[in-house]
């Protein structure tokens, strides 16, 4: 029964339809009455719970830092080696974008044996678990896919089966980022083992598909098919022991370019798709490389960082750093080895800046001098994702990942912040062997980019990153994360949400991308 949404698929309804939601809501409402057959039992002793738990909260938060802070680290220290023991499961199982289905399992039954208060897969194979009974929701999200592994010769241990010391965790995904969803899953634990959950709302934390292949994609569906809208995420991504609130978005662009195919012996009869190409291609170099100089005939993309050019936004442009461009695939088609090419294709990947939007990196590859002179032959468009999940589902996206940014005063940020400076001081902290990265403010961005492209970016929920590990750790060989990592976190996660003092009607958002104009759902 645990995996209650499952059996919909194997009966043929299909997922999304009403049918499926109503049989949805059936089955986690019969989970709750059937499971233990003390259906009426279990509703008292939930009652006077809430009600302990109400008292225990006014003592706790009436004066903001009354909070039993020394109880939360001792609580999170004591579950550093159950924590390790479920890192290092959800590491041996392989979990590459799209194949989560065995992690998935993993994490629900780690959130029934913790006692969540609801622990169920929805139809795209997240996990979402549930802590508390109120109204509102604050959300914990992890990504729980991986990417590979790369050449196995630049591990020196197994990836999957990994290893540990007194320290440290190794094996891919222990900084991105199943850590996280770790120490989110304990941090949510904590709240209820010290009544820690705000009154009127509830904990979600999800463990989500497909971020390496599609990062917000996951979210797309949460919001828009679960109908799930938390009034604040904290991403738990790795942050190097800092407070993130935002990061820079990005796109997948395609250039298409015709041309006509002759014999290779006569090359004048035809028209060299990828000769066109080249020019183009050049051009994007420049795009990227170039100065903004008055006299640079194609403005590179650092004149977003100037006022002239981003007058808006170049503030927070260079908070997140300059928007690049770079070709990452190039495709063609000829009829053989012996005539001249008639068609040729680039993927663009383009990382997005402040005051970039996703028709304004269309319009600018658009303008190129080359694009214009090829005219009808040159066609620039956004590529489309529509891998399957696991679950089978196909939930088709653009791919774009919207830019944002939160005010460093927004409540939600503030929450972490404070949470932090009462457990750990107002600088980072981490292993000495992790420090070396830390020595920046404690406020701060990601380089990377994460499910906030759809949280924040899309739908303007607000978004906060604080998570275990470090970014650099990410998709390289030899991945580790740090114990006292998942504590930090763990503990952090417990006292953030009782610190929050926002209503959920605050303008938090400096900067987001927001959605295309395209129907797609
Ligand atoms: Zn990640």
């Amino acid at each position: 029964m645990r995996n209650c949404f499952r059996p919909i698929y194997r009966a043929g309804i299909p997922p999304g339809s009403p049918l499926s939601a109503g049989i949805k809501k059936i089955f986690s409402f019969s989970k709750i009455l059937f499971d233990n057959g003390v259906f009426y039992d279990m509703i008292e002793a939930e009652h006077r719970r809430g009600a302990r738990r109400k008292r225990n909260r006014n003592q706790l938060t009436t004066e903001g830092h009354t909070m039993d802070f020394e109880a939360i680290k001792k609580a999170a220290q004591g579950y550093e080696a159950d924590m390790t023991k479920f890192l290092r499961d959800l590491i041996a199982i392989p979990s590459e974008s799209c194949e989560e289905e065995g992690v998935i399992k993993r994490t629900i039954l780690e959130m029934e044996r913790l006692g969540f208060d609801r622990a169920e897969i929805d139809p795209e194979g997240n996990a979402l678990g549930w802590m508390g009974d109120g109204e509102k929701i604050i959300a914990f999200d992890g990504h729980i896919d991986t990417v590979g592994i790369g050449n196995i010769d630049n591990w020196e241990q197994d990836p999957y089966k990994g290893y540990e010391t007194e320290d440290v965790i190794y094996g891919r995904g222990g900084s991105d980022q199943e850590g996280g969803v770790v120490s989110a899953v304990y941090g949510a634990k904590i709240m209820k083992d010290l009544g820690l959950i705000p009154e009127g709302y509830k904990i979600l934390v999800t463990a989500t598909v497909q971020e390496e292949d599609c990062d917000g994609l996951c979210w797309q569906y949460i919001h828009n098919e679960d109908g799930i809208t938390p009034e604040f995420v904290v991403s738990t991504e790795p942050t190097d022991g800092g407070i993130y609130r935002g990061h820079r978005g990005r796109m997948e662009i395609r250039v298409d370019v015709k041309g006509v195919s002759c014999h290779g012996s006569a090359p004048e009869r035809g028209d060299n798709a990828i000769y066109k190409m080249a020019d183009i291609v050049q051009e994007i170099r420049a795009l990227n490389e170039n100065d903004d100089a008055e006299t640079t005939e194609i403005k590179g993309l650092v004149k977003m960082l100037n006022p002239q050019f981003n007058p808006e936004h170049y503030e927070d442009a260079r908070f997140l750093g300059r928007g690049t461009c770079t070709v990452s695939q190039i495709f063609y088609t000829s009829p053989s080895r012996c005539a001249v090419a008639d068609s040729c294709a680039v993927s663009i990947d383009r990382r997005m800046t402040a005051g970039e939007t996703w028709d304004s990196c269309l319009d600018e590859i658009r303008a190129l001098p080359s694009v214009q002179k090829y005219g009808q032959d040159v066609k620039v468009s956004m590529y489309m994702y529509d891998r399957p999940a696991w679950t089978g589902l196909k939930y088709e996206t653009e791919c774009y990942f919207p830019t944002w940014i939160n005010k460093e005063s927004a409540p939600h940020v503030q929450a972490l912040a404070e949470a932090h400076r009462a457990l750990f001081g107002e600088k980072r902290v981490g292993h000495p062997g992790a420090m070396a990265l830390r020595d920046r403010p404690l406020i701060d961005k990601w380089t990377f980019s994460t499910n906030g492209v759809s949280i924040q970016g899309r739908y303007g929920i607000p978004c906060v990153g604080f998570g275990p590990g470090a970014e650099s750790q990410a998709h390289a060989p030899n991945e580790i994360t740090w114990k006292q990592d998942l504590v930090t976190c763990a503990a952090v996660y417990a006292a953030c949400v009782g610190l929050y003092k926002g209503k959920g009607d605050e303008d938090v958002c400096v900067y987001r991308g927001g959605k295309t104009n395209n129907d797609i759902k």
